[in-house]
C-alpha cells in the first residue's frame, strides 16, 4: 500500500485539495481538484495528475452544501478512489500563525483553540481555514493533521521590518507587520536555487502577483521584508482589495461617509483595488482585453505600486541580484511583467522581449545586471512536503 498525504485551501466558499503519493523522497501529484460555489450553486470536480477528470457533480442552484457538505463529499470520493493508499496526513493552509506560531505544526484542540484567537486578525479567511480541521478530526480522528501558515516564512524577519511606529502597548497585543503568501514564497525562494543557485544565495524580490498581490525581500533565502502587513489588505492594489491606504481615509470614510468597520471592511477586501478603480473588472485577464479608460488606468495604477514596492524592497536588501514573477498574474501576463521589467530599469534588469514573449523563465538578457524570472508557485506542494517533515520529526502531538 502506498502512503499518500492530502493537502486543504478551504476558502470562504471554496475547497480546493490534493493529494499526493510519498515515493520515496519524492511527492508526487496524484488527484487534484476542488469545491466551489459553496452556497449558491455548488460543484465538485477531481481530476489525475494528467488532468483526467475522475468525478464530477454539480448539485444545482439553490443548494446549500457548505463546507461540511462538500468536505464528506470529498472524504467519501477519497476512500473510493484511493482505497489502494494509506493517508498518513493532512496538511492545511492557514492564513495566520499569529506571533506564535512560526513554522507548521501538528493540530490537537489546544493549537486550534490557539488558532481562533487569530480569526479577528484575518477575518476573511481564518475561519474557513479551520473549520475543515474540526471536521475532519471528527471524519477522520485516526489521520494526523498539520497547519502550514501565510505568515510564517516571515516570522523571522528583523523586529524594525515587522514594527508599526505605534505605542509599545498596541504592539505588544499582537500588532505587527505579518506579511502573507509565505508558502509561496518559500516554494520559489526553494525553486530559485536550481534555477539560479547564486541569485538564490543573495538578494532577490518575489512578486506573488495573482487575485492577492504582494512581493516579498528575500536574502539568501530569508525573508527579510513584504508589502502585506497586518492583514492581507496591505501593499499592492490587488483584484479587489485597494493596497495600502493612508488611515486618513478611514477616519474621512468614518467621519464624512458614516461608515461603520463592516462597510470599511467590505470597501476596503472586495470593492477596490483593480475592481474599483477599472469599474470594469478584477481580473487582469479583462481589463487588458478591454479599452475602458478605467481598465487602462487600473492596470497603470498597479504596476506604478509594483514599482514604487520594488524600489522599497531593494533598499531592504541594501540591493538586488533578481526579481522573480509568480501566481497567475506574474506566470502569464506578458504585458505586466513587460512593463515591471522596464520600470526597473534603474535596477539594472534589462528585458528580453522575447523571452518574456515566450514566456522563458529567464526573462532578462544575458548581460542584465539584475536577473528576472518566471517561476511557477506550488503552494500545494509545499505544504504536502511541510505536512510529511512535521510527522516525520519529534514535532508531532496527539490528535485531540
Ligand atoms: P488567486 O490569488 O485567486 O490564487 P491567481 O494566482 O489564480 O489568483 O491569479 C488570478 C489572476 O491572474 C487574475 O487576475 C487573472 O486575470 C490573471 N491571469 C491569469 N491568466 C492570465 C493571462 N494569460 N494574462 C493576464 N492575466 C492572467
Amino acid at each position: 500500500m502506498k502512503d499518500a498525504i492530502a493537502v486543504l485551501n478551504a476558502g470562504s466558499s471554496s475547497l480546493k485539495f490534493s493529494v499526493f503519493d510519498v515515493a520515496g523522497g519524492a511527492l508526487e501529484l496524484c488527484v487534484r481538484g476542488q469545491a466551489e460555489a459553496l452556497s449558491t450553486s455548488p460543484r465538485f470536480a477531481a481530476k489525475d495528475a494528467s488532468g483526467v477528470v475522475l468525478d464530477e457533480k454539480a448539485w444545482g442552484e439553490g443548494a446549500t452544501v457548505g463546507h461540511a457538505g462538500a468536505l464528506d463529499h470529498l472524504v467519501a470520493f477519497l476512500r473510493r478512489r484511493l482505497s489502494d493508499r494509506r493517508l498518513t496526513g493532512i496538511g492545511h493552509r492557514v492564513v495566520h500563525g499569529g506571533p506564535e506560531f512560526a513554522a507548521p505544526l501538528r493540530v490537537d484542540r489546544g493549537v486550534l483553540d490557539a488558532l481562533d484567537k487569530y480569526v479577528p486578525l484575518a477575518p476573511l479567511h481564518q475561519p474557513h481555514n479551520l473549520a475543515p480541521i474540526r471536521l475532519l478530526a471528527e471524519r477522520l480522528p485516526q489521520v494526523p493533521q498539520v497547519a502550514c501558515f501565510d505568515t510564517a516564512f516571515h516570522r523571522r524577519q528583523p523586529p524594525v521590518a515587522q514594527a508599526f511606529a505605534l505605542p509599545k502597548a498596541i504592539t505588544d497585543r499582537g500588532v505587527l507587520r505579518y506579511g502573507f503568501h509565505g508558502l509561496s514564497y518559500e516554494y520559489v525562494a526553494g525553486a530559485l536555487s536550481s534555477v539560479d543557485a547564486k541569485a538564490a544565495a543573495g538578494k532577490t524580490v518575489v512578486l506573488h502577483l495573482g487575485n492577492g498581490s504582494s512581493m516579498c525581500a528575500i536574502d539568501a533565502g530569508q525573508s527579510v521584508a513584504s508589502t502585506m502587513g497586518f492583514t492581507a489588505v496591505d501593499g499592492l492594489p490587488m483584484g479587489t482589495r485597494c493596497g495600502s491606504l493612508d488611515p486618513g481615509v478611514v477616519l474621512w470614510l468614518m467621519d464624512e461617509m458614516k461608515m461603520d468597520a463592516r462597510a470599511i471592511e467590505k470597501l476596503v477586501y472586495q470593492q477596490s483595488g483593480l475592481l474599483g478603480v477599472s469599474g470594469v473588472s478584477s481580473d487582469m485577464r479583462t481589463l487588458e482585453a478591454s479599452d475602458a479608460p478605467g481598465a487602462k488606468a487600473a492596470i497603470d495604477l498597479y504596476v506604478y505600486r509594483i514599482g514604487r514596492e520594488l524600489g522599497s524592497l531593494a533598499a531592504a536588501l541594501g540591493g538586488l541580484d533578481a526579481i522573480v514573477f509568480t501566481a497567475g498574474i506574474g506566470e502569464n501576463s506578458r504585458l505586466v511583467r513587460e512593463r515591471v521589467c522596464r520600470d526597473a530599469a534603474w535596477l539594472g534588469v534589462e528585458l528580453d522581449a522575447d523571452a518574456n514573449r515566450r514566456h522563458a523563465t529567464r526573462l532578462s538578457t544575458p548581460g542584465s545586471r539584475t536577473a528576472a524570472y518566471v517561476i511557477p508557485t506550488n503552494e500545494e506542494l509545499m505544504i504536502a512536503s511541510h505536512t510529511r517533515h512535521v510527522l516525520a520529526s519529534g514535532r508531532a502531538k496527539d490528535v485531540a
